[in-house]
C-alpha cells in the first residue's frame, strides 16, 4: 500500500509540475515576443527578426523539418514581398515546420497549426491601430503572442505524441497587413518549387487548417470556434471536446472571421478558428503580457490539443463545406452588395482592387469573379483602390447588371454580375 502509495503521489507531482511547466514556457514566450525589445514586430524590422530567431530556434530544438532546401534558420523561412509603392514595399516570411505522420496512407495528407507573429510595431496613423496619436511600442501580448505561445506548445505535443496524419507548424508574418502571409503562403503552394521540401505538393495535400489568434484573455472559460460548418464532423468534435475539457465553446458555421484561416477557407480548405475575443487593450500599446490569463492559456492548449488529435486521426479526409459569411461587411451605407471582401489593406502589388474573399452565393460569386481576382472596373469605371470602390459601389442600383472587369493571372476578364439589394 505504501509503495502504491508513494507511487501515486509521485505520479501526482509529476503532473502537477508538467502543468506549472507548460504555463511557465507559454509565459516566458509571451514575455519575449511582447517585449518593449522587440519593438512590436512590425514586420521587416530589427524586431521581426529577433521574433522569428526566436520561434525557429525552439522550431528546430524540436527537431522539426525545414520547408526549403539550404541550411539553418532561412530553411524555415518563406520569404515574400508587399506593398504597392518602393516606400511601402517591405520583405518578411512566414515560419514553417513540418511534422511528418507515421501512417502510410494518412501521412499524405496535412493539417496546418498556425498563429501569426506579426504586429502593429510603433502603432500610429493607419497602422490598425485603435489610438493612432499614440506613437509607443504596440507588444501584441494577446495578439497574437498568445497563440504562438500555444502553438509552440502544440509543436512540443505532437512531436512526442505521433499523429497518423501529417502536420504543418505555421507562424504568419504580416497578417495585420491584410492576411498577407496566409495568402502568400497559398499563392506558393500552387506553384511548383523545386526549392521546397517536407510539405505537400501542392495545396490540396492540405486537408484542415486550424488557428488560434488572440487566444490569452479567456473570462467565464469561455472560448470561440468558428468554422464549425465548413466540414461534416466539425461541429460535433469542437462539441465532445468542449464536454471534455469543460469550456463553454461557442460555434460559428463559417470561416470568414479577420484572421489567416480565412485565406484557408477561400481556397476550399476546412478551417477551426480558436479564439478567446477581443477587449479594452486590442490594437493599443496596452496589450502587455501581465493582462493575460495564463491558465485560461493552458485550458485553449488543452482544448486545442484534444480538437487536433481528432483532426489527425479522423479515418476519413474531412470534407469541405462553402458556408457563406454571416458578417462580411457593412453595407449599411449601399443599396446594393456584391459578396465580396477586398484587400483593405491594399497589400497587393497589381494595379487594382484584390477581391481576397468572394462568398458563395452571392452577386459577385454568381457572376464567375473568385477570391484573388483583382477588380479593374466597376461599371465601365475604373477600380484602383478602396475608396473608388467605395465610390463605385455606392453608385450602383438594385436590380440592374453590370460588367465588372478582372485582371485573373495574366487575363483580362469581364463578368456580367446581377446585382441584388443589399441585405
Ligand atoms: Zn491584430
Amino acid at each position: 500500500m505504501k509503495h502504491i502509495f508513494i507511487a501515486l503521489s509521485l505520479a501526482f507531482a509529476l503532473v502537477a509540475q508538467s502543468f506549472a511547466q507548460k504555463q511557465d514556457d507559454m509565459r516566458q514566450v509571451v514575455e519575449y515576443l511582447a517585449s518593449q525589445e522587440l519593438g512590436g514586430r512590425y514586420p521587416a524590422t530589427a524586431g521581426d527578426t529577433l521574433a522569428s530567431e526566436f520561434i525557429v530556434g525552439k522550431l528546430r530544438g524540436l527537431k522539426l523539418k525545414p520547408v526549403l532546401k539550404g541550411k539553418k534558420n532561412i530553411a524555415y523561412y518563406q520569404d515574400f514581398t508587399y506593398g504597392k509603392t518602393k516606400e511601402t514595399e517591405r520583405t518578411t516570411h512566414n515560419i514553417i515546420a513540418v511534422l511528418p505522420g507515421k501512417d502510410k496512407r494518412l501521412k499524405h495528407e496535412y493539417i496546418v497549426v498556425g498563429s501569426h507573429y506579426d504586429h502593429l510595431g510603433m502603432g500610429g496613423k493607419d497602422s490598425g491601430s485603435r489610438r493612432p496619436d499614440t506613437l509607443a511600442v504596440h507588444p501584441g501580448a494577446d495578439d497574437n503572442a498568445s497563440g504562438d505561445a500555444v502553438v509552440l506548445e502544440l509543436a512540443k505535443y505532437f512531436k512526442k505524441n505521433r499523429s497518423p496524419r501529417s502536420i504543418i507548424f505555421m507562424f504568419f508574418g504580416a497578417e495585420e497587413q491584410g492576411l498577407v502571409g496566409s495568402k502568400e503562403f497559398l499563392e506558393w503552394m500552387r506553384h511548383a518549387d523545386a526549392q521546397r521540401i517536407n510539405l505537400p505538393t501542392t495545396k490540396d495535400g492540405i486537408v484542415a487548417m486550424v488557428n488560434l489568434d488572440m487566444v490569452g484573455r479567456m473570462r467565464d472559460n469561455a472560448l470561440s470556434v468558428s468554422g464549425t460548418g465548413t466540414s461534416s464532423e466539425f461541429k460535433a468534435m469542437a462539441e465532445q471536446v468542449a464536454e471534455l475539457t469543460k469550456l463553454n465553446v461557442s460555434c460559428t458555421a463559417d470561416g470568414y472571421g479577420a484572421s489567416d484561416q480565412a485565406s484557408f477557407v477561400a481556397a476550399d480548405i476546412p478551417v477551426l478558428f480558436l479564439t478567446t475575443g477581443g477587449h479594452m487593450e486590442y490594437h493599443t500599446p496596452d496589450d502587455l503580457p501581465p493582462t493575460l490569463n495564463y491558465d485560461g492559456m493552458q485550458q485553449t492548449l488543452d482544448y486545442s490539443k484534444e480538437l487536433i488529435t481528432r483532426l489527425v486521426n479522423m479515418p476519413q479526409t474531412p470534407d469541405f463545406i462553402n458556408v457563406p459569411s454571416s458578417n462580411t461587411m457593412s453595407h449599411a451605407k449601399f443599396k446594393v452588395t456584391l459578396g465580396l471582401m477586398p484587400d483593405v489593406m491594399g497589400a497587393s502589388r497589381i494595379p487594382g482592387l484584390r477581391a481576397d474573399i468572394v462568398v458563395a452565393g452571392k452577386p459577385a460569386h454568381n457572376a464567375g469573379i473568385r477570391s484573388g481576382d483583382v477588380i479593374q472596373e466597376i461599371d465601365g469605371k475604373p477600380v484602383k483602390d478602396m475608396n473608388e470602390y467605395m465610390e463605385r459601389l455606392s453608385e450602383l442600383e438594385p436590380g440592374t447588371t453590370i460588367p465588372v472587369k478582372v485582371l485573373r493571372g495574366e487575363e483580362i476578364l469581364v463578368f456580367q454580375v446581377n446585382l441584388n439589394p443589399a441585405k
